[in-house]
């Protein structure tokens, strides 16, 4: 099966997230797309990040019933701070079936050259493509491996959803209802 991995902090995860990651799933040849949850980096400050299996579970709440989407944990249990070139190897290990891709942003493409191996990525790894506005490729551009897709863009954030739930904002129809439900009667990012 070819799998179309999405990484993220999603934190939360929000409806700009989802559109792309189905889309991804259901427009391209991709059969299906993981959500891959980025775990704390210990290099980083923690102060509005949630914690990981909070944010996973999030991420289920928001695929709900969508067979086409999955949520992995493989980065939990891997060094950190993880490095993509690192999970892929892993994945790769773990699932012989599979033939795994990666999906992104056109502003992760333009900085891609400064991610470990870049090149070794680029060489064993198709890239699906979704452009973000204004955002140029870069020098990559017109690599072979990337496919650019023209997927729907949402111009919103975690972070601006985090500033909503900090100063008491609604956050609907910015997440799906079932992470709404569990944001509204929680304390994650009220604090
Ligand atoms: P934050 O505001 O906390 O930085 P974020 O909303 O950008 O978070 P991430 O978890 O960093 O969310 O996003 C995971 C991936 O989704 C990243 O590659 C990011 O560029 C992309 N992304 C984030 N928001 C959108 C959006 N509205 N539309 C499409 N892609 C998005």
């Amino acid at each position: 099966m070819k799998i179309g991995l999405f990484f993220g902090s999603f934190n939360p995860i929000h409806i700009g997230h989802l559109i792309i990651a189905n889309h991804m799933a259901t427009q391209t040849d991709l059969q299906k797309v993981w959500l891959v949850v980025s775990p704390h980096n210990p290099l980083k400050p923690k102060k509005t990040l949630a914690r990981d299996h909070d944010r996973l579970h999030l991420v289920r709440l928001g695929i709900g019933d969508n067979p086409r989407l999955e949520a992995s944990n493989i980065e939990f249990g891997l060094p950190k701070p993880s490095y993509t070139v690192d999970t892929l190897a892993v994945l790769k290990e773990k699932y012989p079936q599979h033939e795994f891709a990666l999906i992104m942003g056109g502003d992760s493409v333009a900085s891609l050259h400064l991610w470990k191996n870049y090149e070794q990525i680029l060489s064993d790894y198709d890239i699906y493509v979704y452009k973000r506005p204004s955002y140029d490729l870069g020098a990559l551009a017109t690599h072979p491996r990337l496919r650019i897709c023209e997927a729907p863009s949402l111009d919103i954030s975690a972070t601006y959803i985090r500033t909503c739930l900090q100063e008491g904002k609604s956050v609907r129809y910015l997440v799906p209802d079932a992470v709404l439900e569990y944001l509204e009667n929680g304390s994650l990012y009220k604090g």
